[in-house]
């Protein structure tokens, strides 16, 4: 008899992923609704079957297409950032650079709707396979530049970015509704390998602007493929 790959046994168990939050929450990510989402998605059904032991270990892993799934607590951290002191929640989402879909799972849970770019459609195509069984009916996937935002979704409450820019593309800051928050990976030393967390919000009268940990992600790259 098969054990479905959504229930799980062993490495796949809830209890597996238990675990994988209490690491989070001891390296200081303190939002429980964050914690729960993370507690609910399967993070093994992202990864290829051959990795899926590893999926719990807070660490990036490859995905295909020289890209990687984002490390555990750097998603908890970016989500949290964007929830941080808002009771509005994460509202109307963008993400830029679906890859397998996982961090978009997770987002769904905490948002009105999600809206995510992928510029790779190889990547797209496993994403839609991996979000399949799960059936997650606020989430959208779309094959396209996502450092062009998302012109006929926009404005967005939150924007997220898993890839790293060197110059933080300036359409996203317009595509942010008053109120609303972008995070994303910037190189901070133009030519360097050096990349830090921004965070940006848009209030009434422009943005304000913050710089949180240093970070390494995949590069943003135009255009799609
Ligand atoms: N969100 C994923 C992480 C994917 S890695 C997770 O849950 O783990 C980052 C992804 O960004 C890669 O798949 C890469 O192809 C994609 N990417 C890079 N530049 C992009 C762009 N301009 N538009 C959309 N996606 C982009």
């Amino acid at each position: 008899m098969t054990a479905s790959r959504t229930t799980g046994i062993g490495f796949t168990s809830q209890r597996t992923r238990d675990r994988m939050v209490e690491r989070l929450r001891d390296k200081g990510i303190k939002d429980e609704a964050v914690l729960a989402a993370m507690s609910a998605v399967p993070r093994h059904l992202f990864v290829d079957e051959a990795l899926a032991s590893r999926a719990y270990e807070d660490t990036a892993l490859p995905i295909g297409f020289e890209q990687t799934i984002s490390q555990p607590f750097v998603v908890a951290l970016m989500i949290s950032a964007l929830r941080a002191s808002r009771e509005s929640g994460l509202g109307k989402v963008l993400e830029i650079g679906t890859g397998c879909g996982y961090q978009a799972a997770v987002l769904a849970k905490l948002a009105k709707e999600v809206y995510s770019v992928e510029r790779i459609s190889g990547l797209l195509t496993k994403a839609r396979a991996n979000l399949r069984e799960l059936r997650i009916p606020n989430l959208r996937l779309t094959h396209g530049d996502g450092s062009e935002g998302l012109i006929q979704a926009a404005p967005f409450d939150s924007i997220i970015s898993a890839a790293a820019a060197q110059e933080l593309p300036p359409a996203l800051k317009l595509q942010l509704a008053v109120g609303g928050r972008l995070i994303a990976p910037v190189h901070v030393n133009a030519g360097k390998r050096e990349q830090a967390l921004c965070l940006i919000e848009r209030t009434a009268t422009g943005y304000t602007e913050q710089w949180l940990d240093a970070v390494r992600f995949v590069p943003l790259r135009a255009g799609k493929q």
